[in-house]
């Protein structure tokens, strides 16, 4: 049971303390954990420029998916090993061809720190 002012995460409508249920839209109040999880993917999912945060989203996590594999952060004068930017969906040469799902996956990949931002 909250113990503090609760926003409903269905219908934003602001809850007293101890209430179960929102008082608006009558649907169960979920827990802080729960609340934070619903809220990152309406604010995610929905509102201004989704489709934008959305593709910058895939690209940060195809980066640190990247670092990850990699072991180590390139920032402008190096970059990920190709075997790396390979295994994330680089395209490269006439890989397209066999693989053509690379055209799209390529559009996430970058090979360091100043191409991700620039
Ligand atoms: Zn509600």
């Amino acid at each position: 049971m909250p113990t503090h002012a609760t926003v409903c995460p269905f219908c934003r409508g602001l809850n007293s303390a101890g209430e179960r249920r929102c008082y608006r839209c009558g649907r169960p109040l979920p827990g802080p954990l729960a609340s934070g999880v619903i809220g990152f993917f309406q604010n995610t999912f929905t509102g201004d420029a989704a489709i934008t945060r959305i593709f910058l989203g895939l690209c940060l996590l195809v980066f640190a998916l990247c670092i990850i594999s990699d072991h180590r952060l390139p920032l402008y004068s190096d970059q990920f090993s190709m075997s790396t930017t390979l295994r994330f969906g680089a395209l490269l040469g006439s890989l397209g061809t066999a693989e053509p799902w690379r055209y799209v996956a390529a559009v996430f990949v970058h090979y360091n720190a100043v191409h991700l931002v620039c």
